[in-house]
């Protein structure tokens, strides 16, 4: 199609070059030469400008042609990467998440906490050598000896924390920002305290750039919780402490659900949902739900 269509712009050209040639009005042989020489030369120059651009038309139309494949195939190969991904989210909520455990911990039913499960890109908080495994059942380091959770424990804290619209939400430990992006959609407002910094500004940089807009990134120690934001109508501490941090419990709304594993460090530890009521501090009800192993929360009250 193209070539056929350079084949007629050449025609075209040659059309317009020969009967300038022929108006010419030939008087003798001495002038026929004359003119047929100079149609000669002309139309051998025409040829050769006609030629070297046709070349050239040709050499742009390859360099545009192999661009445009490029950049469509890299944009088929994106497409079916994140296919793939949305079709691991899937089944890890179906066969992780929503069912029942093969330990006898309950499957998660809230629908919304599913729904934003299947939504987070979790391949995007684990280090790259490790998006093979990112939605395998179980934590996964993500440097500074820390951990990812697993997914089903993300979901089950996040239930337990009975996420609303309207809530604002506080998290101890961002790491990589996952638990905060999991909350993200089910909550107002976000706000998340990490005292490892290169953590903490990675996890705040990786939320801005998926466009995680209402959550904040605090480095600190979650320990004493966020003062200027409190109260919060939700808690997720996803670090374990041997006890439950009192300022955390001050900063909890009436009425607030916190989630938190509680327990020594490398030892079984257990996942207490604590809720307190409206009759001061110290309403406060815990309710132990699974046994779990977290890392440490450090920081706290020097002794
Ligand atoms: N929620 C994270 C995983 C948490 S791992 C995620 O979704 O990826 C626990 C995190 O708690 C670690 O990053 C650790 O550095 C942090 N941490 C431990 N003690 C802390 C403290 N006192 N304050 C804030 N963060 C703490």
């Amino acid at each position: 199609m193209e070539s056929a269509r350079e084949i007629c712009f050449f025609v075209g050209f040659l059309q317009e070059a020969v009967p300038s040639s022929r108006q010419a009005v030939i008087r003798d042989d001495t002038q026929r030469d004359f003119f047929s020489a100079l149609s000669r030369a002309r139309m051998n120059s025409v040829m050769r400008a006609c030629f070297s651009s046709q070349i050239s038309n040709l050499k742009f139309s390859i360099c545009v042609y192999l661009c445009l494949s490029v950049v469509t195939s890299l944009f088929l190969f994106a497409q079916g990467d994140e296919e793939r991904y949305r079709r691991q989210r899937e089944e890890m909520v179906r066969t992780q998440i929503a069912a029942s455990r093969f330990t006898g911990a309950p499957a998660v039913r809230d629908a919304r906490v599913l729904a934003a499960m299947r939504q987070a890109p979790r391949h995007r908080f684990v280090p790259a050598e490790l998006v093979r495994s990112a939605y395998d059942d179980r934590p996964l380091p993500i440097g500074y000896g820390q951990t990812i959770s697993q997914p089903y424990i993300v979901a089950l804290m996040t239930e337990l924390a009975g996420p609303k619209a309207e809530h604002k939400a506080l998290e101890i430990g961002t790491g990589s920002g996952y638990q905060a992006a999991v909350l993200s959609p089910l909550v107002a407002e976000v706000a998340t305290i990490e005292i490892v910094e290169p953590l903490g500004r990675a996890a705040r940089e990786r939320l801005r750039a998926l466009g995680y807009k209402n959550v904040e990134v605090r480095i600190g120690d979650g320990y004493f919780g966020w003062p200027e934001k409190a109260p919060f109508d939700i808690i997720i501490v996803t670090a374990a402490a041997n006890h439950i941090p009192p300022p955390l419990i001050e900063q909890l709304k009436p009425g607030g659900r916190m989630v938190i594993p509680v327990g020594n460090p490398f030892q079984t530890q257990t996942l207490m949902l604590v809720t307190k009521g409206d009759k001061g501090p110290r309403d406060v009800r815990v309710r132990n739900v699974l046994p779990v192993a977290f890392v440490p929360l450090v920081g706290g009250p020097q002794k």
